[in-house]
């Protein structure tokens, strides 16, 4: 069984290190952090970020100086390190036209330019494969807007 189990949706959540949470918390809560790791629920509908099974601790979404991409964002930071939004890459990729290819992106917004992600994104992972999706997502709206 998993080390993490969120207690409040009891999905199993990833595992993220201490540093990764200590940058995304609010300031004030930096000093209750008790322990190396944390699990970081991956439920859309759950408004609990962190938590550890052991210690108990909790970090829930208003807990947090960013929003987390997939807890049900009107238009969610795909890029954390560049604060590249959802709708900037729908905008370079449907309205402007001016990307189409993940290096097109690099080149034409702040995405992946600067990858600090262990201490920006809230799941300390890259972004990439993120940005990947909205891109496909987004190449899909244009292809269909053409019809
Ligand atoms: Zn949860």
């Amino acid at each position: 069984m998993s080390k993490y189990i969120c207690p409040l949706c009891k999905q199993i959540g990833d595992e993220v290190l201490r540093i990764t949470v200590e940058n995304i918390v609010l300031d004030h809560f930096k000093k209750y952090l008790k322990s190396s790791e944390y699990g970081f629920c991956k439920n859309p509908d759950c408004s609990i970020v962190y938590f550890n099974n052991e210690t108990d601790q909790i970090l829930y979404q208003r807990d947090l100086k960013v929003p987390v991409w997939f807890k049900n964002q009107e238009n969610p930071i795909i890029c954390y390190c560049g604060n590249v939004t959802y709708k900037d890459i729908i905008e370079e990729v449907v309205v402007k036209k001016t990307s189409s290819t993940l290096a097109d992106l690099i080149k034409n917004t702040n995405v992946m330019k600067n990858c600090r992600c262990k201490t920006t994104n809230p799941s300390g992972k890259c972004c990439q494969p993120v940005v990947c999706d909205v891109l496909e997502h987004a190449l899909e709206l244009r292809d269909e807007s053409k019809k």
